[in-house]
């Protein structure tokens, strides 16, 4: 081959950067491709393709795989290590990697078969230390001027950068996905221990999203049920989730179901209040809550149904009961009236038949008509308390200003005659004036002063006490009046039995009287909306309370 002289003007070598003046510099005559002068004219036109393009290049040529490589590759050296290399043998620049490329060129060379790698690793000496270095490469058959390979072309890339970001960024990703993972992990947990926790209550709970329309709700979401609720649709929480309420419930639109629920939620007020749902094939009876919390209203509810069921038969039995009593009371008052009549007649004529035969009885025939007078007597006494019974049972329908110390005051003016025969003290405290039915309350005094009275003991002086005070009872006052006595007493068992109509504890021979008394003195507290009760020791003293509410 000619020689020709090779210098900077030489197109290949104009404008060939720091690499094109390095090759020129250089002593090739120590090399086995000799002096520049004279290399083959497939180098000189190879390595003006190198030399001439942006794009990383190396070249391997000859025998000895001598090095070339152009400005664009030589960032990819590092600071410190294997720049300058051209000229230098590819297994003295590439030591720490030969076993890898070394078999590749080789390959390359007998073949003539390019081969193509992207991002794989190749980790080289450079900036003072081995580097973990991403390339992304081709080798490349490179001809000689008689059309054999002389050399390996590398076009190449160094991806270490491109190839360390995304491993960053993955790894980040993979961090992150961990993370959100976990989380959603916790929140799942956090969800599931919640909705155990709320399918304890035996209320039915939602939580609601309501569905708006130009401001309006126009239906809610469920969000939270628990399974008390999820029975009324016949279903589970899990179900219910994200489904619309009128999805299970169409006829809630008509009721405060709905209606209330959202304007609990418009409003921001909480709001309770009871409902009766007849629709979509129910019946129940409910007292529901809604609370707005952030965008969404909480409702829980008491299923009052049975309760509601049992109070509305417990009303329609009271009143039952309350018509039978009316009917009861007429026919007491009929019966009481119509029986007058009679047992008068046969006083009368009891008295005159022994008119009749005066003087032609004898004593025990006279006896008999003394049983007969009394047992009669006896009869117009229970008459008179069943119709004075009768006659308390019809509530007047104005009440009066009724100074008790008054009433009181007339009582015993009319029980004078007994006070004196058992030389009776009664001591009375100021009593107040309560708002009631005059007459009532006098007969109510006259009952229990007389009986106070006549269940005296013989053998200790008759001692009366009548106290008043304020009670409070949840909220309501009331008067409080006492009527103690020092008298025989009864057994504590029998403080409810006494107040029905037609007990008596006592014998009829000792103490007279028809075991109305009491049931008049409950009928007129009652119709007074107060209460009595009883308490006594046998051989003691009782006391009568009772409670008439004030105002
Ligand atoms: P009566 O006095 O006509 O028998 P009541 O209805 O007034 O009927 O009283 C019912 C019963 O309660 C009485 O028969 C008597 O046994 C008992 N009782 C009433 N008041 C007293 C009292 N102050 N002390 C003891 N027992 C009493």
């Amino acid at each position: 081959m000619e020689s020709t002289v090779i210098h900077r003007d030489h197109p290949i070598f104009r404008n060939s950067g720091a690499a094109g003046e390095l090759i020129l510099t250089y002593d090739w005559s120590t090399t086995t491709i000799g002096p520049i002068e004279n290399w083959s004219l497939s180098l000189l036109n190879t390595l003006g393709n190198i030399l001439h393009s942006a794009f990383p290049m190396f070249l391997f040529w000859g025998e000895d795989l001598i090095c070339f490589y152009n400005d664009a590759y030589r960032p990819s050296l590092g600071t410190d290590g294997k720049h300058p290399a051209i000229g230098k043998k590819g297994n003295a620049v590439w030591p720490e990697i030969w076993e890898h490329i070394g078999p590749m060129i080789e390959q390359v060379m007998t073949t003539g078969k390019p081969v193509w790698f992207e991002d794989q690793l190749l980790p080289i000496y450079r900036n003072g230390h081995m580097e973990e270095v991403y390339w992304t490469f081709s080798y490349g058959p490179a001809y000689g001027d008689d059309s054999k390979i002389c050399g390996v072309l590398v076009t190449c890339m160094e991806t270490t950068q491109a190839v360390l970001s995304r491993k960053k960024i993955s790894e980040t990703v993979a961090l992150r996905t961990a993370e959100l993972e976990s989380a959603q992990d916790s929140l799942i947990r956090a969800n599931r221990y919640l909705q155990n926790i709320i399918n304890l209550f035996q209320e039915p709970l939602q939580v609601l999203e309501p569905l708006l329309e130009h401001n309006k709700v126009i239906d809610f979401r469920y969000k939270i049920t628990n399974n008390a609720y999820s029975a009324y649709a016949n279903t589970t929480p899990e179900d219910l989730q994200g489904k619309k309420v009128s999805e299970y419930f169409p006829g809630y639109f008509n009721t405060s179901s709905f209606v209330n629920i959202a304007e609990a939620f418009m409003s921001g007020k909480a709001n309770t209040w009871d409902i009766h749902y007849d629709q979509d094939g129910l019946d129940l009876h409910n007292r529901m809550s809604a609370t707005k919390l952030d965008n969404e209203a909480v409702v829980h509810f008491t299923d009052l149904t049975e309760v509601t069921h049992l109070q509305q038969e417990l009303e329609r039995k009271i009143a039952e009961l309350e018509r039978s009593n009316e009917h009861l009371e007429e026919f007491v008052h009929a019966a009481s009236h119509d029986l007058k009549e009679p047992i008068r007649k046969i006083q009368v004529f009891n008295t005159l038949l022994k008119e009749q035969l005066k003087g032609r009885l004898r004593e025990n025939e006279i006896k008999t008509f003394e049983r007969i007078e009394k047992a009669s007597h006896r009869m117009v006494l229970l008459i008179e308390d069943l119709l004075l019974y009768s006659h308390v049972s019809q509530v007047p329908h104005e009440k009066d200003n009724v100074d008790l110390n008054e009433t009181l005051r007339q009582v015993l003016e009319d029980l004078d005659l007994d006070i004196q025969q058992k030389q009776a003290t009664i001591k009375i405290a100021t009593l107040p004036v309560v708002k009631g039915y005059k007459r009532q309350l006098q007969q109510l005094f006259q009952n229990l002063v007389s009986n106070a009275i006549k269940y005296s003991k013989e053998d200790r002086p008759v001692e009366i006490i009548i106290k008043a005070a304020v009670h409070n009872d949840s909220g309501t006052e009331y008067d409080l009046i006492q009527i103690a006595d020092n008298g025989i007493g009864f057994e504590q068992q029998y403080a409810d039995k006494i107040f029905q109509m037609f007990t008596r504890l006592h014998g009829r021979s000792e103490y007279s009287g028809s075991g109305v008394g009491l049931s008049i003195v409950k009928k007129i507290v009652e119709n007074h909306k107060g209460r009595i009760s009883a308490e006594s020791i046998p051989g003691e003293g009782s006391t009568f309370s009772m409670l008439l509410p004030t105002g």
